[in-house]
């Protein structure tokens, strides 16, 4: 694609599409991005915003490194958007503990062992580290992994500042339209069919999220991205009971600086029927009560659930699938947060540029995934 002043049409506006759609028009496109509903209305306003590029590694390669570097963009890009927007994003690098008991607990600390080979900033702790670290955590644990430089953010803060950048960057967000086919021409994508009729474009980016599949002609294969439920629970507390995220008990707790406190998360594979169930309160409870016993006299604030887009190898799609115009950008799963600043790059640089420095072999949605 040329870089003269290319019309681009981005299906989805979470933080995917409207990061990329905030990338692109600062790269001099006129983009207009076709949401279903409302901009970060679904999973993107809806996750518990943790960073754990190093926490939730399975190990080296292109993927840690992608996940390393959105990390890094994170924080230049809370910068970017108090400065452009005045919002604060609630961007905090206070670490992210990863705990266990009993026999999970050597395992715990096997399965980050490459990360202190490697020298990446990653610490072992024992049951007195751990009180050290974080008084609030029940008793028990015997070990936990420490990792410094993985933070969080505000994910609905995060979204609306996106959005606000963008559209005064110019570009056009156009709510309760949906995208149901990506129209093309000769063999290559000119455009989407919307409820609301034909939009012409010189490129199509797909980010529509867990919905992915459902746009005609935009996924080689539909039934390579499906959404997976997960729950959340939001406490509020008056002095916050951690000072940093928490993996524990299969789940998360994630304190906000304003004394809100995240638990999560259950993941299902239920269609997309939405709804917080009575099992999956109570697991997300549990997870909740036995990292941080606290919790059990903080008022519940808010439940809800959303769809993470998830993808049989749990790795994102992200590039072209062989139609000219056409850029997919979707099945972030767990980590579409983390890795949207980079995702959003990547696509700018394929649509006005047509190539990338990121090594993105293994995202590629041309790659053969096996069923999970
Ligand atoms: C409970 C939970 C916790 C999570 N926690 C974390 C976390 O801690 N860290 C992390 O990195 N990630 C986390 N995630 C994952 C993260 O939320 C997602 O990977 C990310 O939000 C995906 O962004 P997206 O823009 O692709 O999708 P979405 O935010 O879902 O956006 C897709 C948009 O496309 C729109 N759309 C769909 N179909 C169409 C159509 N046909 N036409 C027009 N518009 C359409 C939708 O309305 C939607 O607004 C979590 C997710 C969940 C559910």
């Amino acid at each position: 694609m040329s870089s003269r002043t290319a019309r681009v049409v981005v299906i989805g506006g979470g933080i995917v599409g409207s990061l990329i759609a905030l990338r692109l028009a600062d790269a001099g496109c006129d983009v207009q991005v076709l949401e279903r509903t409302a901009p970060g209305a679904e999973a993107s306003s809806h996750a518990a915003g943790i960073l754990a590029a190093q926490s939730e590694a399975t190990g080296p390669g292109a993927l840690f490194d992608l996940a390393m570097e959105s990390r890094a963009l994170h924080a230049s890009l809370a910068d970017e958007l108090r400065g452009r927007t005045g919002v604060d994003v609630g961007f905090e690098r206070h670490g992210v503990l990863d705990v266990a008991r009993g026999a999970e607990a050597d395992a715990l600390v096997a399965k980050h062992a490459w990360q202190t080979a490697r020298g990446l900033s990653v610490e072992v702790l024992d049951a007195k580290g751990l009180r050290a670290k974080e008084p609030g955590l029940a008793a028990g644990f015997e070990r936990g992994v420490w990792f410094p430089e993985d933070a969080c953010v505000d994910p609905a803060r995060l979204v609306k500042a996106i959005v606000t950048a963008a559209a005064r960057a110019g570009v056009t967000f156009r709510s309760g339209v949906t995208a149901r086919r990506v129209l093309l021409e000769h063999g290559r994508a000119v455009g989407v069919d919307t409820d609301d009729g034909a939009v012409e474009g010189d490129a199509v980016v797909l980010a529509a999220g867990a919905w992915s599949g459902l746009v005609e002609q935009g996924l080689g294969n539909p039934a390579s991205v499906r959404p997976a439920r997960g729950q959340i629970v939001e406490f509020e507390t008056s002095v916050p009971p951690l000072r940093g995220v928490v993996f524990a008990n299969g789940g998360y707790v994630v304190p906000r600086a304003d004394g809100r406190v995240v638990a999560g998360s259950t993941l299902e594979f239920v269609g997309y029927r939405r709804g917080v169930t009575a099992d999956g309160l109570a697991k997300v409870l549990a997870v909740a009560t036995r990292t941080v016993p606290s919790l059990g006299e903080a008022t519940v604030a808010r439940t809800w659930s959303n769809f993470r887009p998830f993808t049989d190898d749990k790795v994102a799609l992200v590039g072209t699938r062989g139609i000219e115009g056409l850029v997919v950008a979707t099945g972030h799963h767990r980590s579409g947060i983390l890795l949207g600043p980079v995702t959003a790059e990547i696509v700018r640089d394929l649509v006005v540029r047509g190539n990338t420095r990121h090594a993105i072999a293994a995202l590629s949605p041309l790659r053969t995934i096996p069923s999970a």
